[in-house]
């Protein structure tokens, strides 16, 4: 049971060695796929597992959140044919004032354009927000942080119909200041970049997830699943969560 975070479903460019890690190749992305389903999980978009955190009710078991943070292209070539392939739900947050205004190029870090998202959402896959020039929040007034947070929103609203329920922090980076305005913009729920596998309704705001590198083995991939790695993140979390009070 998680939510994964993943960036591009692609092989790592050599222009981008310092990033190797955001980079998930194709096979590497089907083989956890049909790892997941052989497995028999069920995949939720984010909002669903926070309705249902909200209601008190369980996911059924098991369970995975597949995210993905920014709004790269190769989300829409490469990781929605698998996820459609698969019978997985996702959720892709993108960054929406970045969103591409014209045709693709070769560029291997380009992203997502208005239409492109539009089709992710008629597939199942649920668009959450990612701000608008994806700034660190937490040093931003609240003007400021507002503009990025509630203006993304609209902005989104205005190119899918309906406004996105669920948010993403830019870099991980989140204070109780930064999730009320979120909470106040109209977001049920935000994902953070805290490491665990397991939900509880009092993370709403902050919910954990499970960060997916190039280089994560398929052995690795089931540990990321289990109730050890669960325990493991609880002990090396213990003193971030009692700081962030
Ligand atoms: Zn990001």
């Amino acid at each position: 049971m998680a939510i994964l975070t993943y960036h591009h479903i692609a092989p790592c460019p050599p222009s981008d060695q310092d990033h190797t890690g955001l980079w998930v190749s194709p096979q590497t992305f089907e083989a956890q796929l049909r790892w997941l389903r052989e497995h028999h999980f069920v995949g939720y978009q984010v909002s669903e597992l926070a309705s249902l955190l909200v209601q008190g009710r369980a996911p059924q078991q098991p369970w995975v959140a597949i995210t993905f943070d920014d709004g790269w292209y190769d989300n829409y070539t490469t990781a929605l044919p698998l996820l459609v392939k698969y019978g997985l739900k996702a959720t892709v947050f993108v960054t929406v004032g970045r969103l591409r205004k014209g045709q693709p190029t070769d560029d291997p870090s380009e992203m997502m354009s208005p239409t492109e998202i539009r089709e992710l959402a008629d597939k199942d896959i649920e668009i959450g927000s990612h701000t608008l020039t994806h700034p660190k929040l937490t040093r931003l007034d609240n003007e400021q942080a507002l503009r990025e947070i509630a203006g993304a929103r609209e902005m989104l609203r205005e190119i899918l119909g309906q406004p996105p329920s669920t948010f993403s922090y830019p870099y991980g980076a989140f204070s109780s200041r930064v999730e009320n305005l979120v909470r106040e913009a109209g977001y049920i729920a935000a994902v953070s970049t805290i490491r665990d596998n397991r939900v509880r309704p009092d993370q709403l705001f902050h919910l954990p997830r499970v960060m997916v590198m190039g280089n994560t083995s398929l052995r690795r991939f089931a540990y990321m699943f289990s109730a050890l790695y669960h325990w493991v993140h609880v002990w090396k979390n213990r003193k971030r969560w009692s700081g962030a009070a």
